[in-house]
């Protein structure tokens, strides 16, 4: 039985799926104009996560997540670029998923594309002015947001607190501050669609109003997506997808269930691409293996802020080598092919790993249990424990020869030369404190130093 925090409800609650038998899940996926960040992989990792973890306990899932190809973000990015838009969404959709499938996140069961549901992102805004729920100004249509008597009930908002976090430019053919945009002119040369209110394209939210009724039916069971986008990106798709079929008071007929990750930070600041505080899934697969990465995306609560440092790859990259070693010794017991059902192999999984999995996806206390395992169980049980967890958890997937094979230790000399520097600096400082930190900073990163009369040295340890 499954348990996870509702962000609707706001609390833990058991998951009762509308059909046993086809669990259904959307998740906000990636716009797609440039490279990935770790943290925009902390949302991908964690909503494969619980598709594998439902995929084990129920007999079918289908799991959607979209790909937002229209936005300003990608039509300045193709300017810049010199380069038609199309160019750039395929180019980055693809790495994307290949960044993706590096970090053992599966491709969903459906990855709809923005720009081929307009015809039902009309069909909806159409449906919407027909129930008095928007209004048409000036090429724009907009959501009334007073129009709804539930708005807010998903992000616990107050009318004061939806104006000012709305962050809308106060436009003069709005009725109310908090209206929100559903569909905008566009000029020639910016992507549009003939509409009944002329050429233009969609606003963000309703994309995902649309793909999701579209290929999930309504209601569906559970909707994610990183906590930033609960207000205002899930706050509108509930309030459009439920007036629209004219259930304004009943938040659960478009999704049941809400779930939320938690921000990846950078010294406990939220990592994007505005501050500029980013790591991108293409540079951090170059130095560590994709399981490694994964493995630290999953080593904090998901709801947790989760701090990356070197440091925190490094001690996840000590585990998984682990537990590759342990594979590798144990490479000439021969496991017998199972049934080809779930049941069979979530029976080879430990108890204590599948418990906590279903308490709110507690994997912090998986990585205690796999620790545990490599302790307490060996042999065919070991083999088969590790085999089937690994596979729920995205990971031990490789052969070991293969993972070890792969030196992606390859160390930044320039980094470390440049910590060795300002370690030298503390302490012709006198700051011994300080040089203590930078040397701890080093073995963080897996480097250990020794002063020798000829100066610093630093080894791989
Ligand atoms: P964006 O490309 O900014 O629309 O984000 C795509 C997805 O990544 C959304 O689900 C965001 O909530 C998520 N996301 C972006 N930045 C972070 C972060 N620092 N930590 C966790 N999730 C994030
Ligand atoms: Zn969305």
């Amino acid at each position: 039985m499954i348990k996870f925090y509702n962000s609707l409800s706001r609390q833990k609650e058991e998951f009762v799926p509308l059909d046993a038998n086809h669990v259904r899940m959307y998740a906000c996926g990636p716009t797609v104009y440039n490279y990935a960040h770790i943290g925009n992989a902390r949302a991908t990792v964690v909503f494969d996560q619980w598709a594998r973890l439902l995929r084990h306990l129920y007999p079918k899932v289908t799991y959607v997540s979209n790909i937002t190809d229209v936005e300003d973000k990608i039509m300045i990015a193709a300017k810049e670029a010199g380069v038609p838009i199309l160019e750039i969404t395929e180019k980055y959709t693809k790495i994307y998923n290949d960044d993706m499938a590096s970090l053992g996140a599966n491709l969903p069961d459906v990855q709809p594309k923005a720009t081929e549901h307009i015809g039902e992102m009309i069909t909806q805004i159409e449906a919407l002015i027909a129930r008095d729920h928007a209004y048409e100004a000036e090429g724009h249509v907009l959501f009334n947001v007073p129009s709804d008597p539930s708005y807010g009930v998903l992000s616990g908002r107050s009318r004061d607190e939806q104006v000012a976090g709305a962050r809308v430019e106060v436009a003069p053919y709005k009725k109310d501050p908090a209206d929100f945009v559903l569909w905008k002119p566009s000029t020639e040369d910016q992507p549009g669609w003939d509409s009944p209110w002329g050429f233009g394209r969609p606003g963000w939210h309703i994309e995902c109003s649309a793909m999701a009724e579209k290929h999930l039916g309504l209601p569906f069971d559970i909707h994610g997506g990183g906590a930033d986008l609960k207000f205002p990106h899930h706050e509108n798709e509930v309030a459009q997808s439920c007036c629209a079929n004219d259930k304004a008071n009943e938040p659960e007929s478009f999704s049941k269930y809400w779930i939320h990750n938690g921000f990846l930070t950078v010294e406990g600041e939220k990592m994007s691409k505005s501050l500029g505080n980013f790591l991108t899934v293409h540079d951090v697969i170059k130095n560590y293996d994709g399981e490694v990465i994964r493995l630290t995306l999953l080593s904090a609560h998901y709801r947790q802020p989760l701090d990356w440092s070197e440091q925190a790859l490094h001690q996840n990259k000590i585990l998984l080598d682990k537990l590759y070693k342990k594979l590798d010794e144990l490479k000439d017991i021969y496991l017998a092919p199972l049934a080809n059902d779930m049941a069979a192999r979530v029976e080879k999984i430990p108890t204590a790993i599948l418990q906590a999995l279903c308490d709110d996806l507690n994997t912090p206390l998986v990585l205690m249990e796999l620790n545990k395992l490599l302790k307490e169980k060996e042999g065919t049980e070991l083999k088969e424990a590790l085999i089937y967890t690994g596979d729920l958890l995205g990971i031990l997937q490789k052969d070991p020869k293969d993972y070890f094979a792969v030196d992606h230790s390859s160390v930044d000399e320039d980094k470390i030369n440049t910590l060795i520097e300002k370690r030298n600096q503390a302490k012709a400082a006198k700051d011994y404190a300080g040089a203590d930190a930078v040397r701890d900073e080093l073995l963080g990163m897996g480097i250990e130093i020794k002063d020798t009369r000829d100066g610093t040295t630093w080894q791989k340890v």
